[in-house]
């Protein structure tokens, strides 16, 4: 955790100059900020922009950062989720230290802030139930030019209980009293205000439903607007960060927090991250797990942390990646190449090379002696010299990527045809002299090729142009592997944007893997450990999967692809510069 540099959140934006605003003023003496994570499911990319505008504000003003764990959901919520988030977070690089916290250890307290509110007339039981309450508040409506207008909500008929008999309900409510759904507390705001979330909304409903944590202590459940203010002031908390959508939140926020008498917390949102061809959101991502649309939150298709993990991204990139994309006050849609483009830079110097074929064709040296093996050198990553060379083998018999061999060549193809020359990648030039073919099936088995024994290392002494280099593994020594080639899980740039009465899910594409076996690897690749990412060189960086089996019981590895080598986003980047 610690060697990760956390410097790059240092810039300025709209919310560190808020924040000092409020130093300079002598509002909060330090800062003070948290990340609010429901344990209902995996952390994503989504939530790592949360996290690093959280941690990465308190660190600028050498402040704190709480993990607090908002879990007043019993249904949803369980203890595997909180290990799979601070495993996460970790990940990421933050360290929140001793600052763990959960909302649910906050329940004797937010229930006597919520008996301090009913004390003060500002708090009533309710017997409506569920649908009357939303018929109640009403809702917003067009008018005759189709502007949206919110005419007032009504007032519940037991709105104006005494004070001593809202007490005396809530306390029965508590002791489990009444049914589910019976009764609930509402906070007394204002059944007029055009913002309907102030329309006396629910602080607590009744509710039969173990907690992971709390176990059968409450029937009681706070809800989320009655419980984030006051668990922030609870901590401390000075700047409230969040995404937009709480925005229509804040005043009620700033309600409970002023008639609680608390800690004056300040809520301050910013845009929630947008990623073209990727849903973020948890409630989501739930849905493609239990659906199986994938295998697990851990799918390396999903945006999930654990995902990308899997799929070969370091925090490093996500990081570059956030960094890039800034803090901003309203919502865009952000390119998935940009994301592609920070691993890409980051594994280029990481990285080292190997080589390897994914879909074989057989290729004979006929003047290479038969059983005759040479050690050819090899550089483990130019970008990064200290990790020196490698000695891989090289025969009679080779395996070449099937697409570098073509019968017929295209306009244009510089690879190998009858006739032509190629570089073999750190070996020696070859001239293509003929082929077999499979007399029934028509399908190429072998190319054969003579070798100048003059060209070793691939360089030409009479400075010959050789158009192509291809990659190649020596038959006898290569280690079989599967590989697994990601797309987008979904084609469309904004897979929510769906017909009315469709799901995202019909939006999945049918692409998004596919799983090549019988793939070849130079031999090294068996030192390659699960989570360690390499470049298979022309084919992309590719990290070694948990669902490899131990090679050296004969069992195959499997190799994710984490992206290609095409960077577009690169490319993109060249061409606005002109
Ligand atoms: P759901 O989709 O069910 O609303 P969620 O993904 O918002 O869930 P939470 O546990 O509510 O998950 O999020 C924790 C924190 O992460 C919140 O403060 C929220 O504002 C922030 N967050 C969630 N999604 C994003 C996003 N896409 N970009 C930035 N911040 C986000
Ligand atoms: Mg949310």
């Amino acid at each position: 955790m610690g060697e990760i540099d956390t410097s790059d959140n240092v810039g300025t934006d709209f919310i560190r100059e808020a924040v000092a605003e409020d130093l300079a003023q002598g509002r909060y003496k330090e800062v003070h900020t948290r990340f609010p994570p429901e344990p209902n499911g995996w952390l994503h990319i989504g939530h790592a922009k949360a996290i690093s505008v959280d941690f990465g504000v308190a660190e600028s003003f050498h402040g704190k950062c709480n993990l607090r764990f908002d879990d007043t959901n019993p249904e949803k919520e369980d203890q595997s989720y909180v290990e799979a988030i601070k495993r996460d977070v970790r990940w990421l690089g933050y360290d929140w230290q001793d600052r763990e916290f959960y909302a649910s250890d906050y329940y004797d307290k937010l229930y006597e802030l919520a008996c301090g509110l009913i004390r003060k007339g500002l708090a009533y039981v309710d017997d409506l139930d569920e649908e009357q309450i939303k018929e109640y508040r009403g809702t917003n409506v067009p008018d005759k030019n189709n502007i949206t207008f919110t005419p007032p909500g009504k007032n519940s008929p037991f709105r104006d209980r005494s004070v001593e008999e809202n007490l005396d309900l809530f306390t029965r409510m508590r002791a489990g009293e009444f049914p589910d759904g019976s009764k609930t507390l509402r906070a007394k705001i204002d059944m007029a205000s055009p913002n309907l979330l102030m329309r006396d909304p629910v602080m607590y409903r009744i509710r039969r439903e173990p907690h992971y944590r709390t176990g059968n202590k409450w029937c009681i459940y706070p809800m989320y607007d009655f419980q984030h203010p006051l668990s922030d002031a609870i901590e401390g908390v000075t700047h409230s960060l969040c995404s937009l959508e709480y925005e229509i939140h804040r005043p009620l926020y700033e309600w409970f927090i002023k008639n609680c008498d608390v800690f004056p917390s300040r809520q301050i949102e910013f845009a929630r991250l947008n990623l073209s061809h990727t849903v973020l959101s948890k409630r989501f991502l739930i849905q493609l797990v239990q659906e199986k649309k994938v295998s697990g939150w851990d799918d390396p298709r999903m945006p999930t942390l654990a995902g990308l993990r899997r799929r070969g991204y370091t925090p490093e990139a996500i990081r570059d990646f956030l960094s890039r994309i800034g803090i901003a006050k309203t919502d865009s849609l952000v390119d998935i190449q940009l994301l592609e483009h920070c691993v890409r830079e980051d594994l280029n110097k990481k990285a080292d090379r190997y080589m390897a074929v994914l879909r074989p064709l057989k290729l004979i040296i006929d003047n290479w002696s038969e059983g005759k093996t040479e050690l050819l050198s090899a550089v483990n990553n130019p970008e990064n010299p200290s990790r020196g060379t490698r000695n891989i083998p090289f025969g009679k018999e080779l395996l070449i990527e099937r697409d570098d061999f073509r019968e017929v060549p295209p306009p244009k193809y510089f690879r190998l045809f009858p006739g032509n020359q190629v570089r073999l990648r750190y070996a020696y030039i070859v001239t293509c002299t003929g082929f077999d073919k499979d007399p029934v099936s028509g399908e190429v088995t072998a190319v054969h090729c003579t070798y100048d024994p003059a060209t070793k290392g691939g360089d030409a002494p009479d400075n010959r142009k050789v158009k192509g280099t291809i990659h190649w593994v020596s038959k006898q020594d290569a280690v079989e592997f599967e590989a697994r080639l990601y797309d987008y899980l979904f084609e469309a740039e904004r897979p929510m944007d769906i017909p009315a009465g469709t799901s995202f899910l019909d939006n999945i594409s049918e692409h998004s893997l596919e799983v090549v076996q019988g793939a070849f690897a130079e031999p090294g690749i068996t030192k390659i450990g699960v989570g360690q990412t390499v470049q298979f060189e022309r084919l992309g960086y590719f990290c070694k999967d948990p669902d490899s089996s131990d090679s050296n019981v004969g069992g195959k590895a499997v190799f994710n692809r984490t992206e290609t080598l095409r960077d577009t986003w690169a490319k993109i980047e060249k061409k606005n510069e002109k």
